[in-house]
C-alpha cells in the first residue's frame, strides 16, 4: 500500500463501482463507511480459500470464548464446512488446503442445494460434537449452471453461526443486469461474495472480484507485521496484503477501470443479454428436434442437452463432434446422466455461429443415429 497508494485507492473505488453495478448490498461496499469492502483476487479458488480461512479464524475466536478449556488444535480438528456435491473442485480443495473437513451435500432434483439438507447435516454434526463453521453457496455451478437456494441457505447459516461464502465465479457477471438479480435473492445474509470478471465481463485474466462484510477476520488471521513492512499510513486505507495469500500485488484495478470506462454499464449489460439470448436461441433449435432433450433449465449462456438414449450413445456422439474439429463441446455428468454442454463465451459469437453449431450437431446426430440404425439392420440380416 505504501509503495503504490494509487494501486490500492483505485482498487477500493473500482470494487465499489463494480459492487454497485451488481446491486450488492451496501454492507459489502467501502462507501458505506462500515467494515465491508472489496478486493481483487487472482482466482475464485483463492477467494474461496481466503473466505474459509477467515471463517476459521472467526470460529476459533468464538469457540475459544464459549469453551475456554478447548485447545486451538482441538477446535480446528472439529471444524466442519459444507458445500454442494455440485460445487467446483476448488471448494473441496479449499477444505484440503485449509486443513478442515468439507462435507459434500446432495443437491435436489434441480441440482440446487437446499436449506433443509444443510440444516440436517449441521444438526448431525453438532450431535457428533463437531463445529460447523463455513458453507459455500454456488450461484451457477460449473457442470450445469444450477443455482443453490441462497434464500434458504442464508437463514440456516445465520442461525447456526456459519460463514456463508458465495461462489458466483461464472454467473455473477449477469447481475449487472437487474433482471437476473432474483437469482441472488438473499445475498444480504452472506459474509462474502465472489465472481470472476475475467470469465464473462470482458476483463482479461486474471481478475476475481471478492467482497467481504467484515474483512477484519482475514486481516487478523493473515496479519504478520514484520518491521520491514511497517509504514506510517497503516489504518488509513486497506492494507490488501492482509486480505490475500501473497504479499505482492498486481495493479489489476487498472484493467477493470479500462473495461468499465470503455464499455460503460449499458454495453456490459448488452453483452450479457446478447449471450443469454443466443443460449435461448440455441435451446429453441434443440427443442425443434425430438431426438434431443434439454437437461437443465437454461438461465445463462450455457445449454445442457443430450441425445435421448444411453450415456454410451452420447459419449460416442460427443467424441465424434469434437473429432470433426469444427466446434468443441465439454461434457459433464450428474447423477449418472452424461450430457453435452454448449457454452457461449466469446464476445464475437453471433447468431450465425449458433446456426453453424446447430447444423454440425444435427448432422453428427444424423450420422451416429443412422449408423446405429444400419448396424442394427446388418445384425438382423446376418441372422
Ligand atoms: C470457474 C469456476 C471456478 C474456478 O475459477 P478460478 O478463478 O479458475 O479459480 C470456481 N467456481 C465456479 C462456480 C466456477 O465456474
Amino acid at each position: 500500500m505504501i509503495a503504490s497508494p494509487a494501486c490500492t485507492e483505485l482498487e477500493v473505488v473500482m470494487m465499489d463501482w463494480l459492487g454497485q453495478m451488481l446491486g450488492l448490498p451496501d454492507e459489502f461496499l467501502a462507501k458505506s463507511g462500515g467494515r465491508g469492502g472489496g478486493v481483487i483476487q487472482g482466482t475464485a479458488s483463492e477467494a474461496t480459500l481466503v473466505a474459509l480461512l477467515g471463517a476459521k479464524a472467526k470460529a476459533l475466536a468464538r469457540v475459544k470464548k464459549e469453551k475456554p478449556h478447548m485447545s486451538d488444535a482441538e477446535i480446528v480438528g472439529n471444524l466442519v464446512a459444507y458445500a454442494s456435491a455440485q460445487s467446483h473442485s476448488s471448494v473441496e480443495r479449499a477444505g484440503l488446503l485449509g486443513g478442515v473437513r468439507m462435507r459434500a451435500l446432495e443437491s435436489d432434483e434441480n441440482n440446487k442445494l437446499r436449506g433443509e439438507t444443510l440444516e440436517k447435516a449441521i444438526k448431525e454434526d453438532l450431535e457428533a460434537g463437531l463445529i460447523p463453521f463455513f458453507a459455500v453457496n454456488t450461484l451457477g455451478t460449473t457442470s450445469s449452471c444450477a443455482f443453490d437456494r441462497l434464500d434458504e441457505l442464508g437463514p440456516v447459516c445465520n442461525e447456526y453461526n456459519l460463514w456463508l461464502h458465495i461462489d458466483a465465479a461464472y454467473a455473477g457477471s449477469a447481475f449487472v443486469c437487474p433482471e437476473y438479480r432474483y437469482l441472488m435473492a438473499g445475498i444480504e445474509k452472506a459474509d462474502s461474495f465472489n465472481f470472476n470478471p475475467h470469465k464473462w465481463l470482458l476483463v482479461n485474466f486474471d481478475c476475481s472480484a471478492m467482497w467481504l462484510k467484515d474483512p477484519s477476520w482475514l486481516v487478523n488471521a493473515f496479519n504478520v507485521d514484520p518491521l520491514y513492512l511497517k509504514h506510517e499510513q497503516q489504518g488509513s486505507a486497506p492494507d490488501y496484503r492482509h486480505w490475500q495469500i501473497p504479499l505482492g500485488r498486481r495493479f489489476r484495478a487498472l484493467k477493470l477501470w479500462f473495461v468499465l470506462r470503455l464499455y460503460g454499464v449499458e454495453n456490459l449489460q448488452a453483452h450479457i443479454r446478447k449471450q443469454i439470448g443466443l443460449a435461448h436461441y440455441y435451446e429453441s433449435l434443440v427443442r425443434t428436434d425430438d431426438r434431443f432433450e434439454i437437461t437443465e433449465e437454461v438461465l445463462m449462456g450455457l445449454v445442457c442437452f443430450r441425445l435421448k438414449g444411453t450415456n454410451e450413445l452420447n459419449e460416442a456422439y460427443i467424441k465424434r463432434i469434437n473429432g470433426r474439429g469444427l466446434i468443441h463441446l465439454v461434457p459433464s455428468k450428474i447423477r449418472d446422466t452424461f450430457f453435452l454442454r454448449l457454452a457461449i463465451c466469446s464476445r464475437f459469437t453471433e447468431k450465425a455461429d449458433i446456426d453453424v453449431s446447430w447444423k454440425e450437431i444435427k448432422d453428427t446426430a444424423d450420422e451416429i443415429l443412422n449408423n446405429n440404425h444400419c448396424n442394427n439392420h446388418n445384425h438382423v440380416n446376418h441372422k
